[in-house]
């Protein structure tokens, strides 16, 4: 009935009362030393599943993380609950790196975060070799399939560094739980022996709501004066252009709202994250190259003005809202030139027809969920191998709240442009 001995960590360090979910048999699978897969959504609390028994096994707990922008942030919060935690990635001198290895090399570390691209590096992978290693941790793990969204390259090294030191206890996790994502993970990382985590995917407090798109910005400006005014939340755009052309409009109308995109230089998105984090109802228009690892728990809404391009890049940005359990809007406004839209990016992308298949069946994916006249959230937790329960009405979905009586022919329509 669980380890004693995590529960002290728990407490002690973390300052929390009790584990939540899986967390507690993951934590004590992991600390006797067995292989973990763990499939957990956005905010549910993967991290303290690495780092609770990266605290409790001897030697240090070696993390594989893809967020490089966060890892100092993560590793001042760690040192400041009294965790000895380092990390190495490029943007550090040699001189910093040297101090960490040698931190690592003598067992001075709790914890060690990597970037991904160190893999690459021999003198990297004979460090590890030599080091004391507790655990191998595998964030964000969806980063090593090809099917997915976020492929990293230098994940695929990870079969290399479990190659090097079999004997180290590995935890892969992610809040991508498709079973082909599963799949991809295990066989990729050469997980056979793990043990299988599922969580739970439903984010009960959040209301869905999917509406036709007219005039999106009025559109958004409206929901947001009449339901969200002085919130905190996020407004996600498919293009740089059209994501400072609705900050502008948002501030224009009195609505505190920053850009955030991958053209604006590293201060400038370094310096809106922040604010966006530290203070109280500001609203960051961003494209998808905001949020990731972002743990802000008073978001209260997301909205999309353009279609996602999957149902997994939906579930994930939608679920950046309300991780404080209080009640949350994800919004999108959705019509018909967005599909055509993200149908001739399709065709003309980079890549083989089976990655074009790809990406169109993760575009169909979406499709559906804008279309059904059924529980949002029902088609939601279906795509993940989940279902709502008995009733299959969620209750808190625009679909469930006022059911579509008539379809307005955007199905007939979609059909046949499908086709
Ligand atoms: P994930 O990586 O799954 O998205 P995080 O590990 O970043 O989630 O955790 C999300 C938030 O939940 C963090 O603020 C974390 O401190 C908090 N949290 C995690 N586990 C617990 C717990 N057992 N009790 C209370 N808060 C927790
Ligand atoms: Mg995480």
């Amino acid at each position: 009935m669980g380890n004693p001995q995590t529960l002290d960590v728990l407490r002690r360090v973390f300052g929390y009362d009790s584990f939540r979910g899986d967390q507690q048999e993951v934590v004590d699978h992991v600390v006797d030393g067995g292989d973990a897969l763990v499939l957990m959504p956005t905010g549910a609390g993967k991290s303290l599943c690495y780092q609770i028994p990266a605290l409790v096994r001897d030697g240090v707990g070696v993390v594989i993380s893809p967020l490089i922008a966060l890892m100092q942030d993560q590793v001042d919060g760690l040192r400041a609950a009294g965790v000895r935690a380092g990390y190495l990635n490029s943007t550090q001198d040699p001189d910093e790196r040297r101090m960490v290895e040698a931190e690592f090399l003598s067992g001075r570390l709790d914890l060690l975060y990597l970037a991904p691209e160190r893999l690459r590096s021999e003198a990297t992978m004979r460090l590890i070799e030599r080091g004391p290693v507790s655990v191998f941790a595998i964030d964000e793990a969806h980063c090593v399939s090809q099917w997915g969204h976020d492929f990293r390259p230098d994940y695929l090294e990870l079969s290399t560094l479990h190659e090097r030191r079999p004997d180290v206890p590995r935890i892969a996790l992610t809040a991508t739980a498709t079973p082909a994502t599963r799949e991809e993970i295990s066989r990729r990382l050469k997980l056979d022996d793990a043990r299988v985590f599922v969580s739970s995917f439903d984010r009960p407090n959040i209301q869905y709501r999917i509406i036709p798109k007219r005039d999106p910005r009025k559109q958004l400006l409206d929901f947001l004066r009449t339901e969200h005014a002085g919130d905190a939340g996020i407004v996600y755009c498919l293009s740089r252009r059209s994501v400072e052309e609705t900050a502008e409009f948002l501030t224009r109308n009195g609505i505190d709202a920053l850009p955030y995109h991958a053209g604006l230089d590293a201060d400038t998105r370094a310096r809106h994250q922040a604010r966006f984090l530290r203070e109280e109802g500001l609203v960051v228009v961003a494209t998808i190259a905001f949020g990731m690892g972002i743990d802000k728990p008073d978001v209260r809404f997301v909205a999309h003005l353009d279609l996602p391009k999957s149902v997994e890049g939906y579930y994930q940005e939608t679920g950046r809202a309300g991780r404080d359990g209080l009640p949350s809007t994800a919004w999108l406004a959705y019509g018909l030139a967005d599909v055509v839209a993200q149908r001739r990016l399709i065709d003309t992308s980079e890549g083989d027809a089976a990655h074009r298949r790809r990406l169109s069946s993760h575009l169909d994916a979406m499709l559906a969920l804008c279309e059904t006249v059924d529980c949002r959230r029902a088609r939601l937790l279906a795509y993940f191998g989940q279902d709502v329960g008995a009733k299959e009405q969620c209750g808190n979905c625009d679909t469930c709240l006022s059911p579509p009586e008539s379809w307005d022919g955007t199905v007939a329509a979609q059909k046949l442009l499908s086709t």
